[in-house]
C-alpha cells in the first residue's frame, strides 16, 4: 500500500531532535522526500546515516540559509516549520533582548521561511504549510510562559492569515498547538529546576490524561495535515493536548 505522502517533497524545520525529527522520520516512511534541516549539524548526521533521511544545515533566522536551500529544493508540498524556543519567566523577567530572541526564532522565522518557499509553492499549484504554535498561546495561558505564549498566539495569526490569503492558490496553512511533549528540551527545562523530579511531576499533572505527549503522536496529526486526507482543512489550530485545555 503507497505511503499517505508518497510523491510529496517535504521540508522539516528544526529536525536533529524532538518533535522534527520524530515528523521527518514518519514523513519518510509514508513515503515522502524528506529536507530534515536544524542547526545542530552533528545530530542531522545522525539522522542521515541512520533513516537515510536527506539533510541540511538551516538556521531559521539567517535568510541567506533559507534562500540557499530554497535554490537545492524548489517547491515543496509540505512545509514544516518546527523550530521556536520555549523562554521561561513572566513579562517582570523578560529584557528586551529576550522579547527579540523569542520573536526572531518563533515568529519572524516563519515570516522569512514562509516568505522565501511560499511563492514557489503556489507557482508548483499549492502544498501545505503547519507551523508549530502551542496551547500556550491564545488558547491558553501558561504561568511562568510570557514571551512564548505571545509568540505562539503571533503564530496563530500569521498561520490565518496565510491561509486567508492564499486558500484560491491552493495552500493550506495550519497550525499544530501541543501541550506538554517528551523532548530533548523539554528534559533541559525540568533539570534547570532546583528539584527536577517535582518539576517532571508537575509537568505530567498538567495534562488530565496523567502523562507528557510523545513526539511521535505529534507527528502523526503533521502527517494528517500534510497529506491530501486534509484537503479541506485551513487556518485551523489543531489541539494535541492529553485534555489540558478540556
Ligand atoms: P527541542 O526544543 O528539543 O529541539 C529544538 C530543535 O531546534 C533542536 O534540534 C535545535 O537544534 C533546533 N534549533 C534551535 N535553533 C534553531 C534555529 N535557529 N534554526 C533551526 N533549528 C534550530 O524540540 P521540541 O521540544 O520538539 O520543540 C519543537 C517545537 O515544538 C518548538 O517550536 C516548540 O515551541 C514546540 N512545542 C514543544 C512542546 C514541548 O513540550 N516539547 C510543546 C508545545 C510546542
Amino acid at each position: 500500500m503507497p505511503g499517505r505522502l508518497e510523491g510529496k517533497v517535504a521540508v522539516v524545520t528544526a529536525a536533529a531532535q524532538g518533535i522534527g525529527r520524530a515528523t521527518a522520520l514518519t514523513f519518510a516512511r509514508e513515503g515522502a522526500t524528506v529536507w530534515a534541516t536544524d542547526i545542530n549539524e552533528v545530530k542531522l548526521k545522525e539522522l542521515a546515516d541512520t533513516a537515510g533521511i536527506t539533510t541540511s544545515r538551516l538556521d531559521v533566522t539567517n535568510q541567506t540559509d533559507i534562500e540557499a536551500l530554497a535554490d537545492v529544493v524548489g517547491a515543496p508540498d509540505v512545509l514544516f516549520n518546527c523550530a521556536g524556543y520555549v523562554a521561561g519567566g513572566t513579562i517582570l523577567e523578560c529584557t528586551e533582548e529576550d522579547w527579540d530572541f523569542s520573536f526572531n526564532i518563533n515568529v519572524k522565522s516563519l515570516y522569512r521561511v514562509i516568505g522565501t518557499f511560499l511563492p514557489l509553492m503556489i507557482e508548483n499549484g499549492g502544498g501545505s504549510i503547519i507551523n508549530m504554535s502551542s496551547v500556550a498561546s491564545n488558547i491558553s495561558g501558561v504561568s511562568n510562559r510570557f514571551v512564548y505564549g505571545t509568540t505562539k498566539a503571533a503564530v496563530t495569526g500569521l498561520t490565518k492569515s496565510i491561509a486567508k490569503d492564499f486558500v484560491g492558490q491552493g495552500i493550506r496553512c495550519n497550525a499544530i498547538c501541543p501541550a506538554t511533549v517528551d523532548t530533548p528540551s523539554l528534559h533541559d527545562r525540568i533539570n534547570a529546576q532546583p528539584d527536577p523530579e517535582k518539576a517532571m511531576q508537575e509537568f505530567i499533572a498538567r495534562q488530565p490524561m496523567g502523562r507528557m505527549g510523545k513526539p511521535e503522536e505529534i507527528a502523526y496529526l503533521a502527517i494528517y495535515l500534510a497529506s491530501d486526507e486534509s484537503s479541506y482543512t485551513t487556518g485551523t489550530e489543531q489541539l494535541i493536548d492529553g485534555a489540558m485545555t478540556l
